[in-house]
């Protein structure tokens, strides 16, 4: 069984703060056999973790999967398993855009502040059922909507923004022809902390920013 952990925001995200040699020191000591960064509008953690993993002491150890969350029209998108950063916030040309490089779109926490969500679904390759900075209740929400959608990738989520929330969620996955995934952690790490705390570090990094033009 191979180990996926996804949806790991770096400091490269506006509202996170989690470096980029902490967590792939995170995924080593852990043994992570897949991890897959998501950063808002971003792909330069991307390059970088791409670059220090070819490096021969991370050979074998751990695989990369690069993604992006887009915010477009409907909502929140990830397309992941793609080799080159996408730059529109246009649904359809995402979809577009992820198929022409055989990624795969996700639906990170699909009950939160998405619009047209059964439109969405026929779209896309998987869900998060579980994101851990959502509330219960929508995790709720996204499970049933799994359910009634066997066709779906069903993922669990980190959503992790701070290197203390890595260790949220997991889930095995399979990559051959298809790719399977199957969630096997599933902790909630509070959302109205967390989402305060991802606030706080987007205010803090704007002023720091600001200061030091
Ligand atoms: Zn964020
Ligand atoms: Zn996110």
């Amino acid at each position: 069984m191979k180990t996926l952990l996804f949806h790991i925001h770096t400091e490269r995200s506006s509202d996170a703060n989690l470096k980029i040699p902490e967590l792939i020191d995170y995924i080593v000591k852990n043994k992570i056999d897949y991890f897959c960064v998501t950063d808002h509008h971003n792909f330069e953690a991307c390059r970088i973790i791409e670059e220090v993993l070819r490096r021969k002491e991370y050979k074998g150890k751990t695989h990369l999967i690069k993604g992006i969350e887009i915010k477009t029209e409907y909502g929140d998108v990830i397309p992941c398993f793609i080799k080159k950063e996408i730059k529109t916030r246009k649904f359809a040309e995402v979809v577009k855009e992820t198929k022409k490089q055989k990624g795969l779109l996700i639906i990170p926490h699909p009950f939160v502040r998405h619009k047209k969500i059964k439109f969405l679904i026929k779209h896309v390759d998987g869900i998060e059922v579980h994101n851990a900075s959502a509330l219960k209740f929508h995790n709720k929400k996204a499970q049933e909507l799994g359910a009634r959608n066997p066709s779906l990738l069903k993922i669990s989520a980190v959503d992790a923004h701070c290197l203390n929330e890595l260790g949220n969620a997991l889930n095995e996955i399979e990559i051959g022809k298809n790719v399977k995934i199957n969630p096997i952690l599933c902790k909630n790490g509070g959302y109205f902390i967390l989402n305060l705390k991802h606030l706080a570090i987007h205010i803090f990094k704007t002023l720091e920013s600001l200061f030091a033009r």
